[in-house]
């Protein structure tokens, strides 16, 4: 049974989507998302178009199995002059044996003159055979009418007796494509309206390109105006500017337009993470803007925000962040407030009065640290330390004497011809830990990873807690490039425990190593002090001074 309000998700990230330029996914690239969006619980998920590259067909050939999402493959209507039984761009769509086949066909009177060179008789005949012979091959049909609100505005006439060739030839959906992406959503709704007057709204779906940035607003007008089926890509990857963003049109239809899709209401928590598994395969950073899934959508930074977020978030969130798997920030800036360091050290376990004139001092050294170059946005865990510091709550766990760290490269390992060169690197740390100096050497494939191995065996044996700690990302970021390789160096250091704890340090200087070495130290001090291990003796021979 379905209401009225049911709403299904199509997503054509695996088509369209990697259609977007510098987008080059292997198969278990695409595996791996389908999987993702079928765990989420949209109901199409395009796969490709088979016959058209080498992947799409080894995807195909092993289509991962979906639990309830209905994998489809794409492509066109058959060519002119054949029959739709041998059309072999046809067979190779059916042949895929899916369980949905989804067909583009022109619409625009002036597309298929134009670009097609085909008479508009033998087009709607292209249509109507295509749709029916998939029909007998495959489950169900998806018909999509290209340049379908171009071509409406065109030829009125001809448009409609297009998509009506396909719906009675079978498709189970069309859908609407605003394929160039023109169309504004008051002429959406309106053209969506019309037809939705000859096929039920329960069979018309909706394809929007971003092109006027109204992707998003265009598919909700045509859910507004009837439509129930949304296509979409995860973040909006596309073509030119993308297509219509399927993470924020189901944010939309579930917390605002009160639709229900596929996805439970809890399972919407998932949201965020959907879609930062997609910039994962981009390898690229998630946009801290997104609407609803970004880093930055609940970040509040003004003072005056934070104090009123502080009391009720509602007075500067439209909705709950975990209602989307998202998380609320305050940011600590250089315009952070008094009542913006006060949250952040609530947020790490230190209560403070707000006339405390420590409060004063801790935000000045904020400011002068950002200024240098600190960024402690990301860094909560250097932000803690240094808090804890200035409160005198941080013994000295190990003190540094000296390090040095040294990069050879080699001649290949076999003489002229044979072998690479091979790029060494050692470090040497001279440190004292509770009352003994240590001196000690590690090799590395890097001078950071080879200090890294230095600092450890030192501190190890002294401190047993730091035999799980290990560094899962490591960025460095120049901030005044203008100085090239004189720039100064921030170095921003991830680690995790055994207990898959995760803490995030900064280390900021002129020379990249010192900048790692302080990032460094502060990962391994602020896990000894959260594991509460005892520090004691940094001088030598610090007889339990
Ligand atoms: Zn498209």
């Amino acid at each position: 049974m379905t209401s009225d309000r049911r709403v299904w998700l199509y997503d054509c990230t695996l088509r369209d989507g990697q259609q977007m330029q510098g987008i080059d996914w292997g198969v278990t690239d695409k595996q791996d998302i389908a999987r993702a969006l079928d765990a989420f619980g949209i109901d199409y998920v395009e796969g490709g178009w088979p016959g058209a590259n080498p992947t799409d067909d080894a995807f195909f050939a092993a289509a991962p199995t979906l639990k309830r999402a209905r994998l489809t493959a794409f492509g066109m209507t058959r060519r002119i002059g054949r029959s739709a039984a041998d059309d072999p761009g046809l067979a190779a769509i059916v042949g895929a044996r899916t369980p949905v086949v989804t067909l583009v066909g022109k619409t625009w009177d002036f597309h298929a003159e134009v670009a097609l060179g085909v008479s508009l008789d033998e087009n709607l005949a292209m249509i109507r055979d295509s749709v029916a012979e998939a029909r007998r091959r495959a489950e169900e049909v998806v018909f999509d009418a290209e340049h379908f609100f171009d071509g409406y505005a065109a030829n009125r006439d001809y448009a409609l007796r297009c998509i009506t060739a396909a719906h009675e030839a079978g498709a189970r959906w069309v859908v609407l494509c605003d394929t160039n992406g023109g169309t504004m959503p008051d002429r959406i709704a309106e053209v969506v309206g019309e037809v939705a007057r000859r096929i039920p709204g329960g069979q018309l779906g909706i394809h929007c390109h971003n092109d006027t940035e109204q992707g998003v607003a265009n598919t909700l007008a045509a859910v507004r105006a009837g439509a129930r089926q949304v296509q979409g890509t995860l973040n909006g990857i596309g073509e030119r500017c993308g297509n219509a963003n399927l993470v924020s049109i189901i944010a939309n239809l579930m917390l605002k337009m009160d639709m229900q899709t596929g996805i439970a209401p809890d399972g919407l928590r998932g949201l965020t993470r959907l879609s930062r598994m997609l910039d994962e395969r981009l390898n690229r950073a998630p946009a801290r803007g997104a609407a609803y899934v970004g880093e930055s959508a609940f970040a509040h930074k003004g003072g005056l925000h934070v104090s009123a977020v502080e009391k009720d978030p509602r007075s500067y969130e439209h909705v709950p962040p975990e209602a989307v798997g998202n998380r609320r920030v305050i940011v600590v800036s250089d315009q952070a407030g008094r009542s913006n360091i006060l949250a952040r050290l609530r947020e790490v376990g230190i209560d403070l009065d707000p006339e405390d004139r420590r409060v004063r001092r801790l935000l000045d050294e904020v400011k002068a640290r950002e200024f240098a170059g600190y960024a402690y946005d990301g860094a909560e865990a250097s932000f803690e330390l240094l808090a804890r510091r200035m409160l005198g709550q941080v013994p000295e766990f190990f003190h540094l004497e000296t390090f040095r760290t040294l990069v050879e490269r080699t001649a290949p390992a076999n003489g002229a011809g044979g072998g690479e060169p091979v790029a060494l690197a050692e470090a040497t740390v001279k440190l004292v830990v509770k009352g003994e100096r240590r001196l000690t050497v590690a090799e590395g494939n890097g001078p950071v990873n080879a200090l890294d191995a230095a600092l450890r065996s030192a501190l190890q044996p002294f401190y047993p807690e730091l035999a799980d700690l290990h560094l899962i990302d490591y960025k460095v970021r120049i901030l005044t490039p203008q100085d090239a390789t004189a720039a100064t160096t921030r170095v921003m250091i991830e680690s995790e425990d055994g207990q898959g704890t995760r803490w995030s340090t900064v280390g900021v200087s002129g020379n990249i190593i010192e900048a790692s070495f302080a990032a460094l130290a502060d990962a391994y001090v602020w896990k000894l002090l959260r594991d509460g291990a005892q520090a004691g003796g940094a001088q030598p021979g610090g007889a339990g001074a």
